[in-house]
């Protein structure tokens, strides 16, 4: 019998809580199913908090899902709701920056049923976004009011760069030892214009040496964004700067699917926030036709870490039951709009959650 887990949930705004009650019944069956043992506290967060209370997550708040064993975020933020700054509320970011989530792990797999536009057939990548630093590093720096110019700035340092180049090459023997890939990592950065960027790529061919059994190549983000649409097979794990990874891994969704597809993990060492990559789709929400598919994938990504993390095989084995699940309905064509099909949110969770018999982890 598995340990009992604490997960901290924040079903966010928009389309978050429908994901989240979505992926909450996959799991929920799942665990009957594996006599599995988890607890739910449920944490109010984002924009529709923000307008209640003027923050965006309270401190007591951001304390407790610390201790949790992991966090399952939806989704934050609505355009409608700024701030002063004009920015949107984004506590999914200070998170980032409180537990130093320094990486998001953004697989992007071409399942079969999943409708795409790429001829490729066999895409199976993992996009790795920086997440603390780069072209966010400025997020809190103090400039004048100033209708002229603003600026952001781009800070990389060894200490982040090492840890997010480890983990690239880590989860590149691990996705080789699991799915058979390569066993590859390609850095995408700007290195011929920005001294940032030449100094990620130094300090990127230190670390690729220390691992000679998995390959590594470098190229610029404006060519290797091309080739997320013309040769997606050539990614095995994908490593790059904060901003580059949010535009890239979207293209890599859209190449697999769409973000109704797309799963992630924002993790450190020692903590872990899941959450689908999609934002809060606030033009479909309430409507009850929100994709629950990134939002359950990235549920199976936290048995996957919780499982590795306490060496728990029961978790492992409910993450394969979810994923098998998931893609049998997907393959059956059980598929919401932005998939080209009918089905609704609700419609996608009880075929998942009747195939969850058939697969026994
Ligand atoms: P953010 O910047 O907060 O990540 P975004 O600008 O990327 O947000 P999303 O909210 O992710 O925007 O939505 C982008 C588009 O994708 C919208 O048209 C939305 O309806 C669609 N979309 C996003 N997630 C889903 C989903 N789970 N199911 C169906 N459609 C989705």
């Amino acid at each position: 019998m598995s340990r009992s887990y604490e997960i901290a949930l924040l079903p966010g705004d928009g389309i978050g809580p429908e994901v989240m009650d979505s992926a909450l019944a996959v799991l929920k069956q799942t665990a009957q199913l594996d006599d599995l043992n988890f607890t739910y506290t449920e944490y109010e967060a984002g924009a529709n908090y923000y307008q209640k209370s003027g923050m965006s997550i309270s401190p007591e708040s951001m304390e407790a899902v610390g201790k949790a064993d992991a966090v399952l975020l939806g989704a934050m933020g609505l355009p409608s709701v700024r701030k002063p700054d004009g920015t949107e509320i984004a506590p999914q970011i200070d998170m980032r920056e409180h537990y130093g989530l320094f990486a998001s792990l953004r697989p992007c797999h071409l399942l079969e049923g999943v409708p795409t536009r790429t001829k490729a057939t066999d895409v199976k990548m993992l996009v790795i976004r920086e997440l603390t630093e780069g072209l966010f590093a400025g997020r809190h720096d103090v400039q004048p009011d100033s209708d002229e110019s603003m600026s952001d700035r781009l800070t990389i340092t060894r200490a982040t760069s090492e840890k997010l180049f480890e983990l690239a090459f880590d989860q590149a023997k691990q996705r080789r030892a699991k799915y058979g890939t390569p066993g590859h990592v390609t850095l995408l950065d700007k290195a011929n214009v920005l001294r940032s960027n030449a100094f990620l790529r130094k300090v990127f061919d230190d670390v690729a040496k220390r691992h000679p059994s998995i390959g590594s190549d470098r190229i610029y983000i404006d060519a290797g964004s091309m080739m997320f649409v013309t040769n997606p097979e050539r990614y095995d794990v994908v490593v790059t700067e904060n901003v580059f990874g949010d535009i890239t891994s979207e293209i890599a969704a859209g190449v697999v699917g769409g973000l109704g597809v797309a799963p992630s993990a924002d993790v450190s060492a020692t903590h872990a926030v899941f959450q689908p990559s999609h934002g809060t789709a606030p033009d479909i929400a309430g409507k009850g036709i929100a994709n629950p598919v990134a939002m359950i994938l990235s549920t199976v990504m936290m048995l996957e870490w919780l499982s590795e993390k306490h060496q728990d095989l029961y978790l492992l084995a409910a993450s394969k039951r979810i994923r098998s699940a998931t893609e049998a309905a997907l393959k059956d064509g059980v598929l919401t709009g932005d998939l080209g099909g009918k089905a609704s949110t609700s419609d996608v969770t009880s075929a998942i959650i009747e195939r969850l018999e058939q697969f026994n982890g």
